[in-house]
């Protein structure tokens, strides 16, 4: 039997340490963390149990298997709900010898390892510390503090550029897998305004759409600005998605989008925000204060979709607007599947008569309205 955490079958001569040396994108502590785990010098229990007599070797976790690197960090329970919570989705509970060095050897060894690794090599960490914390803390244990914590090491050095701005990028935009399902309805009395924004040569589109707790879009509207930043397209979105929560006289809010950066920031969680969104951070605080209660959540991308869909229509067809609810235009509401009350009573209306082109366009409504 291999000893964990020692040299396995991808061998100590085949690990590749020369890309493993070469990744730049990692907290230095992350890689001297993995470098040391890769040499089994971690100070698990069985490790330990080798030079202290007498020492219960036993995993805190799941009191079933030993403590060694491979068991706590790919094999333990709550590891293997980690890694598949995870942005890698992994189901590693059929492969009880997979260990530490095969799986890391893989990342390094893939064409996107400077993501995969730094990503892979921040949740082993963020596992490590959870474990620490439990063992001498007595802190619990949770999938969501630690896929957090991974995340944020993960972010804060993948997104260092070389001119030392950290910038938001919507396609290296890591979210957690929550399961989640779509969209939600928020409870009565709240207004969910989902915003989104789009980015193409040098224009964007941000769009705000703003549903009631039955899922009836309440307004909408789109902005066109110019910049390749997606921060700043993220930013004014924000900025678009507080304006009809003021015009509509909604005093319960919560704003949803799937960017972490400008939500981070506006719940104050990041104190130092990139320098392009800097002017919009204070107006949209400002407009916040005049609503009794707003809230700002980060949602999976799927859970933004018609949000994301209006920003894409309105880059593509130059469209700037607002629109109340029964103002939307048919070929908007169309395109996008929002549900606005005026359809559905045409709908209603429609129902017995003949089937027709409109029909089969408020049908098509209908049927995402059932997705969201
Ligand atoms: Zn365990």
């Amino acid at each position: 039997m291999e000893l964990a955490g020692e040299p396995s079958s991808i061998g100590e001569d085949l690990f590749p340490w020369k890309k493993f040396w070469a990744v730049k994108n990692i907290a230095p502590k992350i890689k001297m963390f993995i470098w040391r785990a890769l040499h089994n010098g971690l100070g698990v229990l069985q490790r330990i149990g080798k030079f202290v007599e007498g020492v219960d070797t036993v995993c805190r976790t799941c009191n079933t298997h030993e403590e060694s690197t491979d068991h706590l960090l790919i094999h333990c329970n709550i590891s293997q709900t980690v890694w598949f919570a995870s942005p890698f989705g992994l189901r590693l509970q059929d492969n009880q010898h997979f260990t530490l060095h095969q799986l890391i050897g893989q990342w390094l060894n893939h064409q996107d390892s400077r993501y995969i690794f730094g990503l892979g090599a921040s949740i082993c960490w963020a596992l490590w510390k959870a474990r620490n914390s439990m063992v001498f803390e007595r802190k619990q244990l949770n999938v969501q503090g630690i896929l957090n914590i991974a995340l944020y090491w993960f972010n804060l050095y993948y997104r260092f550029n070389e001119d030392g701005e950290t910038e938001a990028n919507n396609q290296q935009q890591v979210e957690i897998n929550t399961h989640a399902p779509n969209w939600v309805t928020p409870p009565a009395n709240v207004i969910k305004i989902n915003v989104d924004a789009a980015v193409k040569d040098g224009h964007y589109a941000a769009a705000a759409i703003t549903r009631n707790h039955e899922g009836i879009c309440c307004g909408a509207s789109t902005i066109l600005g110019l910049s390749d930043k997606p921060v700043v397209a993220e930013a004014d979105g924000f900025l678009l998605a507080v304006e009809p929560a003021i015009w509509l006289g909604f005093d319960d809010v919560i704003i949803e989008r799937d960017c972490q950066v400008v939500t981070k920031v506006l719940r104050g969680k990041m104190y130092s925000p990139p320098w392009r969104i800097w002017r919009f951070i204070d107006s949209i605080s400002a407009r916040g204060r005049s609503i009794n209660k707003v809230e700002f959540n980060f949602v999976p991308k799927r859970a933004n979709n018609t949000a994301h869909s209006l920003a894409a229509y309105a880059l593509s067809n130059n469209v700037q607007s607002k629109w109340i609810s029964n103002q939307i235009p048919g070929n908007v509401v169309s395109s996008v599947g929002i549900v606005s009350p005026f359809f559905i009573s045409l709908y209603q209306k429609k129902k017995k008569s003949s089937r027709s082109q409109f029909d089969d366009t408020v049908t098509r409504i209908s049927s995402n309205y059932e997705r969201l």
